[in-house]
């Protein structure tokens, strides 16, 4: 007879860590308690149900408990709950869901794959029907009723997270009226704000009504308007709502892992060492349930991922099973699509760099998706942050219609592979003018980082502007006339850059020069231009179109 393995959870974690270990070692007893109805469904898959973008519900239902004793031979049990574990017995005490019915099973190996649970926000009516989060299917089904039954065309969106965006773009396509309010003052905290500001315009665009620095403060009661609630808002503004979508965000669910006395992290989340392994030496955990090191800045963090998720499985199956396996750091890299953009982040962005104290430096660029003179190039926009020393990569954010996957995903790859700025630069890349450029761009970006690096150039951060034209600097365009006129940062002096070598003499010297022009790629010949005759010159970073971009929050 073989070890007896039990696993709490059987979605995403839980089950990664069922079939590997199955696959290792078939002698395991390996038992699956889920306290849902459904085991291995496509989470990340409800709201595009919701919205009609996959139509067959069953498409959902990845595995049942059929076929995983038939492919497997694991014991999945739905509708069975944890309710406490006995760690100096190794026993778990069960709950059917259905009956109430307690029975005490015995264990070699824990495993707690519980996920995370909603935030629900302490807002007045906030329970009342009508009212929904989006985490399991019986979720997504209630939701879908709702909206049937009641004939539901206005929605109330709350958070603009990943899954608050996917359900207000799902609900929109739904042909709902969609009003998305978020209390921070941008939408994906993963992204920072200069970033998010081109997700924000999409929404808009899209006819999302968007709410930022405004949260709800009461649901108040359903009337002729509205079938579920009238919002109100901490501006004051009353939303009628025939249905309310609560994203707000998610914790881990230690519950278990607490009363149990496993120890917690700093966040909350529960603690494990490299191997996923808790306090007790019995017991392993993994999944949005679990504090891991962030990649970059190695601090405490909680990262709910389907990627990390998974991985973690398949690491303590093969712990269990006899081989050592280490778990490092999550890095969230992590990826929307809104309406026609997509934004993609990994790593660090600004906002946590600088909590942290960290050096750092920033590139914008405004690459095309693929060769510009073949048909269907889209503009990417892209942020990356590295180390200006050492030309580590400490991450990158991207927003555009085409390619931003792809992009992100390579810089993960690289930050991983512990590749700096200039090796991202001699990445070795496919192209062909469908797909890509010759320089692509993610080897653009290690380019212009790597210039910052060697000292060829200084840049400027978009928000850095104002300031330094209050302290003398001057601003200096060389986009063509005609690029000028359809707009212009007040006060900037316009050369053209085939005209800069010949018009040196109309710019101050011992003056602080920022140069920008669409994108950063012409102001760079520029200040190249400009320092070797003896000019101090600094380059806006994303130039034009990142200044363009972010006036909403300049205007603040
Ligand atoms: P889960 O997969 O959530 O599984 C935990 C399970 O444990 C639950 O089914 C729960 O019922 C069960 N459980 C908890 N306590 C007990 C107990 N005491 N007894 C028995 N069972 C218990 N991530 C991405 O990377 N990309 C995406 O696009 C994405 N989209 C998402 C969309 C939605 C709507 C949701 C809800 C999540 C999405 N995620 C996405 C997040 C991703 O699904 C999670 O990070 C991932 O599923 C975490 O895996 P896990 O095993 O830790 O938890």
């Amino acid at each position: 007879m073989g070890m007896r393995v039990l696993i709490v959870g059987g979605v995403a974690g839980g089950m990664s860590a069922a079939t590997r270990l199955r696959r290792l070692d078939e002698s395991a007893e390996i038992v699956v308690f889920e306290r849902g109805p459904f085991v291995s469904f496509a989470n990340c898959g409800l709201p595009y149900y919701i919205g009609g973008e996959i139509a067959d519900r069953e498409k959902l239902l990845v595995q049942s408990p059929e076929r995983l004793r038939a492919a497997f031979n694991l014991d999945v049990r739905p509708l069975a709950e944890v309710a406490a574990i006995h760690k100096d017995k190794r026993e778990v005490e069960v709950r059917n869901v259905s009956t109430g019915e307690m029975t005490v099973e015995r264990y070699d190996h824990l495993l707690l794959s519980t996920g995370a649970t909603a935030v629900v926000p302490r807002i007045p009516g906030v329970d009342r029907p009508g009212h929904f989060f989006l985490r399991t299917i019986p979720d997504m089904d209630r939701i879908d009723t709702w909206i049937r039954e009641r004939h539901a065309k206005t929605a109330v969106v709350l958070g603009g997270g990943f899954i608050g965006l996917e359900a207000a773009e799902q609900l929109h396509r739904r042909g709902l009226s969609v009003t998305l309010v978020e209390k921070n003052p941008q939408v994906l905290g993963p992204l920072d704000p200069d970033m998010a500001a081109l997700v924000q315009a999409e929404i808009r665009k899209n006819g999302v009504v968007l709410h930022l620095s405004n949260g709800a403060v009461e649901f108040q009661p359903p009337d002729e308007t509205a079938a579920a609630s009238v919002v109100q808002l901490t501006n004051g503004e009353l939303i009628p709502a025939d249905i309310v979508i609560i994203g707000i965000g998610v914790k881990p669910e230690v519950s278990l892992a607490k009363s149990a006395g496993l120890k917690l992290g700093a966040t909350g989340g529960i603690a494990v060492d490299a191997h996923l392994r808790t306090s007790d030496p019995h017991i392993w955990a993994v999944g949005d349930a679990i504090e891991v090191a962030h990649f970059v800045t190695g601090k405490p963090s909680l990262i709910a991922l389907a990627g990390p998720a998974n991985r973690q499985g398949r690491i303590v199956a093969d712990n269990i099973a006899g081989r050592s396996s280490e778990y490092k750091a999550t890095m969230g890299t992590a990826i929307v699509r809104v309406f026609d953009l997509t934004a993609g982040c990994t790593g660090a962005n600004e906002k946590l760099l600088k909590a942290a104290n960290a050096k750092y430096q920033v590139v914008h660029l405004h690459p095309n998706s693929h060769a510009g003179y073949y048909p269907g190039a889209k503009p990417i926009a892209m942020k990356m942050l590295f180390d200006p020393e050492s030309g580590s990569i400490l991450g990158a954010q991207a927003v555009g219609a085409d390619g931003v996957d792809k992009r992100i995903d390579v810089i993960a790859t690289a930050m991983m592979g512990g590749l700096a700025v200039d090796e991202l630069a001699q990445l070795e890349l496919c192209y062909a003018p469908p797909f890509g450029s010759a320089k692509d761009p993610v080897n653009l970006a290690g380019m212009a980082a790597e210039n910052v690096v060697h000292g060829d150039v200084e840049l400027v951060q978009w928000h850095e502007v104002a300031g330094l034209i209050e302290t003398g600097a001057v601003v200096l365009d060389v986009r063509e006339p005609n690029e000028r006129a359809s707009g212009a940062i007040p006060g900037s002096i316009g050369i053209p850059l085939g005209e800069l070598r010949g018009r040196l003499g109309e710019l101050p010297k011992g003056t602080l020069i920022l140069a920008h022009c669409a994108s950063g790629q012409r102001s760079y010949n520029a200040c190249r231009v400009l320092t070797q005759n003896g000019y101090q010159c600094r380059n806006l970073t994303g130039s034009f179109k990142t200044w363009k971009a972010v006036q909403d929050i300049i205007l603040k």
